[in-house]
């Protein structure tokens, strides 16, 4: 286990998404005194951190499956985060197989396509659905992992019955935010991260993430 090095990496992000990486230093930006989120705040493949299968069973057990790996890998403060689509008339389906759900890992067009034929016979009012996620925070110690967090964010809405806009990925084209009225895949990114789950949560994580960076042994 590597550990921190004077103006290293000091928060790893399990993650390879980029998007996912410029929100969470956006979010960090002048919040962490002597933190240059540029250049300290990085993706796991930065970090040389190995990809941890997610084999929980709710999201934030598999937020935390990641987080905890990651720190234990690194020496580093790590966060992870697990998220998808919870639909109403499904019992909180596709939930933590949001990525799967057609069968194929990651074929985001075959499960939208197939959600969408699930629900082809469900009238308007009962199309509810929300994006939902945990992030978690994992620091690590001496002897394995010191502390974790777990927060949690949930962006509302009703499920469309066919795909609107270019933007985004995954189920946005199928989702419009409640009191919106436009799809996920309409909104600008800045709009999107606003009302995100993921932006819900990485902000109610930002305590414990500035606390964890602010640590002595840390600095
Ligand atoms: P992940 O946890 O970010 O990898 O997301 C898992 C899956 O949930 C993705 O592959 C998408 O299918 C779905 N998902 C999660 N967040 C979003 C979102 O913001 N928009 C659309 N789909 C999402």
């Amino acid at each position: 286990m590597s550990a921190v090095e004077p103006g290293g990496p000091r928060l790893v992000l399990a993650t390879h998404n980029k998007g996912k990486l410029k929100e969470l230093r956006e979010l960090l930006r002048g919040q962490v005194p002597g933190l240059d989120v540029d250049t300290q705040v990085v993706d796991a493949a930065a970090a040389g951190a190995p990809d941890v299968a997610e084999t929980g069973v709710t999201f934030a057990e598999n937020s935390l499956l990641k987080a905890r790996a990651v720190a234990e890998a690194t020496g580093l403060v790590a966060i992870a985060d697990d998220s998808g689509l919870a639909v109403d008339v499904l019992g909180g389906a596709p939930g933590i197989f949001s990525a799967r759900w057609s069968g194929r890992h990651g074929d985001d067009i075959a499960n939208l396509n197939l959600l969408l034929a699930q629900l082809s016979d469900v009238p308007d009012s009962f199309r509810g659905a929300a994006f939902v996620c945990a992030a978690a925070l994992a620091v690590p110690g001496a002897e394995g992992i010191d502390h974790e967090t777990v927060e949690y964010g949930q962006l509302e809405g009703t499920l469309l019955r066919e795909p609107r806009g270019q933007g985004g990925f995954g189920y946005d084209p199928v989702l419009q935010p409640a009191g919106m009225d436009r799809s996920c895949a309409e909104l600008s990114s800045e709009e999107k991260n606003a009302i995100s789950h993921r932006g819900q949560a990485f902000r109610a994580l930002l305590p414990a993430i500035v606390d964890a960076l602010s640590e002595p042994q840390l600095k």
